[in-house]
């Protein structure tokens, strides 16, 4: 039996690689954490860190050349690693929802909004009749903001906020208890990708479903999250509750990228992370970041660091943090 407080989601030691003609390409490194149900986690770290693959790996849609290879998700009681193809087909959406990066592109530019919904919840085995079909549709856009005309408009009928909340209304018609977004609003201005994110916000509120924000916009998950993870080269190298990370980062990185948002102390300069993260296929030996952390020592270029507790919410992967 599920506790009241226990996860809805655990990640444990998961591990994703890739086919290289150079040798294996390490994409995920054996990253763990858990979410609570209603929790708002984030997932953050520049390019190619590997935080859109691990998005990926949770849901077991790692494509070749690259595979899972190690460890297990677990959605309450249920082992990912376990489930038949089709069993993990019908739990996305159903158990575990993904607004995928550049989703607003991803709707069929020919089918109006009202059957690309109806399509995603009959694919899962749910047949309603057309009026309760409708009923429930209004009732989606209704939930995401959008005016029940919507339902009978196509995907170029509607602007980019609208067609990201028509997605957020297709992830949310088997209410998961997870919902995974990752960069649900990269190609949008800022206003709108304030309201969209208030209106995930208040549907995740709505079904008592927990986030993963998946991104690279550090304001925008100091306002969203509750819990933020930092990744750098395929590891989890930082979680914290977001107000700890945010105003005492404890591993260098996270304090380079915390540094590296705009302030009005320092109103005129900008601050970069100086040099370029590493090739999944060349890592440096011992810490990953250790070509460009200002703290590094002679240890750093040859022990990898462990993660280690560092909290009853935060984990850290340095050997000085
Ligand atoms: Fe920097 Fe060393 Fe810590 Fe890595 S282990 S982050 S190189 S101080």
């Amino acid at each position: 039996m599920t506790l009241p407080n226990a996860p809805v989601l655990r990640v444990e030691a998961l591990r994703v690689a890739y086919d290289h003609p150079l040798g294996l390409v390490r994409a995920v490194d054996e990253v763990s954490f858990s979410l609570r149900p209603h929790e708002r986690f984030g997932l953050a770290g520049e390019s190619g860190s590997g935080k859109s693959t691990m998005a990926l790996a949770i849901l077991r849609m790692i494509k070749p050349p690259g595979h899972i290879d190690g460890g297990e998700v677990w959605l309450e009681e249920i082992a990912l690693s376990q489930l038949t193809p089709e069993a993990i087909r019908r739990l996305r959406l159903a158990g575990i929802a993904m607004v995928p990066q550049g989703s607003m592109n991803s709707l069929n530019p020919v089918v109006r909004i009202r059957d690309q919904i109806g399509d995603a919840i009959a694919d899962h085995g749910t047949r309603l009749s057309r009026q309760d079909l409708i009923a429930r549709v209004r009732s989606l856009l209704s939930q995401v903001g959008l005016p029940a005309d919507t339902a009978d408009k196509y995907p170029h009928e509607l602007s980019g906020g609208m067609k990201q909340r028509a997605c957020i209304a297709i992830a949310i018609c088997l209410r998961p208890k997870v919902i995974i977004a990752d960069e649900p609003t990269s190609a949008l201005d800022v206003v709108v990708q304030r309201q969209v994110m208030e209106t995930l916000g208040n549907v995740q509120a709505e079904l008592g479903a927990a986030v993963i924000l998946v991104g690279h916009d550090m304001g925008l998950m100091a306002q969203f999250v509750d819990r933020l993870g930092i990744m750098y080269a395929g590891r989890l190298v930082e979680v914290a509750p977001i107000r700890d990370i945010i105003t005492a980062p404890r591993h260098p990185y996270t304090r380079l990228l915390i540094d590296s948002l705009p302030s009005l102390e320092r109103r005129g300069t900008l601050r970069g992370i100086p040099g370029l993260a590493p090739l999944l296929r060349a890592l440096p030996p011992g810490c990953a970041f250790h070509p460009r952390c200002p703290r590094a020592e002679e240890r750093c270029t040859s022990d990898k660091p462990a993660v280690r507790p560092i909290g009853p919410d935060a984990t850290v992967a340095c050997h000085f943090a």
